[in-house]
């Protein structure tokens, strides 16, 4: 299948292409494409909370956003990132968790990684009589607290294919909802350092919760 661009799909959720372009991009939606879906579920949620804010100045979170979106790409011509594998180091399905960790209220699983000089702390929630569920998350950097993880991409993948993607807020958390799908992993692209954290998710899902 053929997919569309982003900056196509941002055109299209401003209303700002012409009719006879839109038709096409209309199709590609209703034949049911994640990927695209997910990337116009995101663009109209960012242009609605930038819609609602007031037209005059758009909300320093959204813009970072958008601006972590687009970085994304940009890429192309960019030299490719260091890849950093996460390891598992805590896993609340095979042990209680420790004392000071949180815990949540609808919460199905947890799991702490590292990856490099940097930690990922993530959380698998569904809630009751929904389908999707939901991954929530947080990268911090374990040598330097005060470092920014802010406004950072973070995709997750299934092989090539992008699942679902979105960008950590200014805390360096974030939170996407997905469809079940094998070899998943959390991708989150660092420019400035030339790193790119990765999350293999493969042996964390495929337990049964
Ligand atoms: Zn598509």
């Amino acid at each position: 299948m053929t997919h569309f661009e982003d900056v196509r799909w941002l055109d299209f959720v401003r209303g700002v292409m012409p009719e006879e372009n839109r038709t096409a991009l209309q199709n590609h939606l209703r034949s049911e494409c994640k990927p695209c879906g997910s990337t116009v579920r995101l663009f109209e949620k960012v242009y609605t909370t930038a819609q609602t804010e007031g037209a005059s100045q758009v909300p320093e979170a959204v813009e970072h956003l958008a601006t972590a979106i687009f970085a994304q790409y940009n890429r192309k011509s960019l030299p490719p990132l260091r890849r950093m594998l996460a390891k598992l180091i805590f896993d609340s399905f095979h042990q209680p968790l420790p004392a000071g960790m949180r815990s949540y209220g609808n919460i199905t699983r947890q799991a702490l990684y590292d990856a490099g000089d940097y930690s990922v702390d993530l959380r698998m929630e569904q809630e009751r009589g929904s389908v999707s569920p939901v991954l929530v998350g947080q990268v911090a950097s374990r040598t330097d607290p005060s470092q920014e993880m802010a406004y950072l991409p973070v995709v997750l993948m299934s092989g090539r294919q992008i699942v679902s993607r979105t960008a950590t807020n200014g805390f360096g958390e974030f939170q996407m909802e997905f469809r079940s799908k094998n070899s998943l992993r959390v991708c989150v692209p660092m420019e400035k350092t030339g790193e790119q954290i990765e999350v293999n998710l493969k042996d964390w899902l495929t337990v049964k919760c």
